[in-house]
């Protein structure tokens, strides 16, 4: 046990260093554009493979409703004790809500002592909705739990709950999970949850076409970046890409493109390597 904690925790301190340089290597701007809730959607689902106990989790399922439309359930733990309904947020700011009110805010620091508020549905009314609909498909004999996941970098401000549901950050959620499912008992063999894994996971696959379609967007959006980098434009304001040398953090002293309108535009990238790099600096040498 006290092995598989510390491999654990190893590959915590892994994603750490992956969250470190996606915010110093600019990524983190790429993320966003790429969507950030599947970014926080896949932190929690590397966490549930480390649940104790027979599991299979399904990431994003596609639950028909009544009048034709789909919901979507971000993550499924299928578990011996019963299934576990993720809605992750993966939200930064404040966050006000009671598990009455019909809608959430979302506070946000704009600069200059701005503050910008957003409203959202109320998470935990949408994940019961989720539950109504789940329970339809499977059946309302499996138990089923709900669990709101923020992302770490939300803060909660005066959240009135009713119990009926739990509600935490990303970082407390394998505690909360060993900690609920140690209270209850086994309800589901395993070829049971292998039998509702293969249901729940077929509807997964159900939004297919959309999906290629995502990823072929994602992709020509990455290509466009990458050649307006190799052109040395900056693919977020189309400024001049500028060689700079790292000062601070572990990267310290290696070069990086920077864009000429920083501080208005913080986009960086890598620079150049070997020899294109040393080609790169002459040049830029010789522009000054
Ligand atoms: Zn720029």
């Amino acid at each position: 046990m006290a092995l598989l904690d510390k491999i654990k925790n190893q590959i915590e301190k892994q994603e750490d260093l992956k969250e470190q340089y996606y915010e110093q290597s600019g990524a983190s701007w790429l993320r966003t554009i790429f969507n950030n809730g599947t970014k926080g959607e896949y932190q929690i689902y590397k966490k549930l493979v480390n649940v104790p106990g027979y599991n299979k989790c399904v990431a994003n399922c596609y639950l028909p409703k009544d009048d034709g439309t789909t919901t979507e359930i971000d993550l499924l733990m299928i578990h011996e004790t019963g299934i576990y309904v993720i809605e992750s947020k993966n939200y930064i700011g404040y966050i006000f809500g009671s598990s009455k009110r019909r809608y959430w805010t979302q506070t946000l620091n704009a600069g200059r002592g701005r503050i910008e508020k957003h409203q959202f549905y109320n998470p935990v009314l949408q994940n019961k909705a989720h539950i109504r609909q789940l329970k339809e498909i499977v059946g309302s004999f499996v138990p089923m739990y709900s669990y709101i996941v923020f992302g770490d970098k939300c803060e909660f401000k005066n959240l009135e709950l009713d119990g009926t549901c739990r509600v935490i950050y990303r970082s407390e959620l394998m505690r909360a999970l060993k900690m609920d499912i140690n209270e209850k008992s086994k309800v589901l063999t395993e070829s049971q949850i292998d039998a509702l894994f293969e249901k729940l996971d077929s509807l997964s696959h159900s939004d297919t076409n959309k999906k290629k379609e995502h990823v072929v967007e994602i992709k020509q959006e990455r290509e466009r970046i990458e050649k307006d980098i190799s052109n040395e434009i900056c693919p977020k304001c189309g400024g001049k890409l500028v060689l700079r040398t790292a000062t601070k953090g572990p990267n310290a002293g290696s070069k990086f493109y920077g864009c000429s309108n920083y501080p208005k535009c913080k986009f960086t990238a890598k620079a150049p390597t070997g020899l294109k790099l040393l080609i790169k600096e002459i040049e830029q040498k010789n522009q000054k």
